[in-house]
């Protein structure tokens, strides 16, 4: 059976809706925390989520910030105005279901760790370099860590000899040869990776594999939804680029 996992959507509800269409319905999703922040949907997003009935859903720090449940001083101002854009719009049924995550869920029993930032530091890090995935592979115990947070899809392979192998091939399934493994799926809302098409994997558990996959989606529609909320400019111009 294969799992739908996705991170970092972001208040993208064009995204979500396109993703949801290319990978067609799934009994498994798990969800690897940024529902909300920097667009203009959170409510429906988070909504939309709960009709998935995701089975691991994780909290990120977009989602706390909205909850007022971290500071964000260390947020960089569109980011910060986005948070108390979002803090002051969340209906009550969104902010109980926002609140019930939390940033790490692990599953022993299938091998599984799943996180938004990294093993480490679940809320804030960003594992945006082979040097940081290395520390990361001390921090957990089972084969397998999914994780968001930087919003770009990657495999970090660590070899049975303890080396350390990249890749990502979009479409193929990418098949576990290593000992283990930290994966990305990419960010549905917000790409940072260059490519602005939104971003998501699919896991076959039986198979040890992953697959990743892009889907465009209306661009346009989402900007203007930013710019007539009154969000910051730069949020709505990110989303061309994929940056
Ligand atoms: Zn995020």
């Amino acid at each position: 059976m294969t799992v739908l996992v996705l991170s970092d959507i972001h208040a993208n509800l064009e995204a979500l809706e396109a993703v949801l269409d290319h990978a067609g319905e799934h009994d498994r999703v798990w969800f690897l925390g940024d529902a909300v922040g920097y667009g203009p949907d959170p409510n429906a997003c988070v909504e939309r989520l709960q009709s998935l009935n995701v089975e691991h859903w994780l909290a990120g720090n977009h989602d706390w910030a909205a909850l007022e449940r971290l500071d964000t001083s260390d947020f960089n101002p569109d980011a910060r105005r986005a948070a108390e854009w979002t803090r002051d719009r969340l209906s009550k049924g969104v902010r109980e279901r926002l609140d019930r995550a939390e940033p790490r869920a692990d599953a022993p029993d299938e091998g599984l760790t799943l996180v938004h930032g990294s093993p480490r530091y679940p809320i804030w890090e960003y594992i945006l370099d082979a040097s940081t995935a290395m520390d990361n592979f001390a921090s957990f115990e089972s084969t397998l860590c999914f994780f968001g947070h930087t919003h770009v899809p990657i495999v970090y392979e660590e070899g049975i000899d303890g080396t350390l192998r990249l890749q990502i091939r979009l479409g193929e399934p990418v098949p576990m040869e290593g000992a283990r493994w930290l994966v990305n799926p990419g960010s549905v809302g917000q790409p940072r990776d260059g490519d602005p098409r939104a971003s998501y994997m699919l896991f076959d558990p039986e198979a040890r594999e992953v697959s990743f996959h892009r889907v465009t989606y209306d661009v346009a529609a989402v900007q203007a939804k930013i710019l007539d909320a009154g969000l910051p400019t730069s949020l709505a111009a990110r989303l061309d680029f994929g940056w």
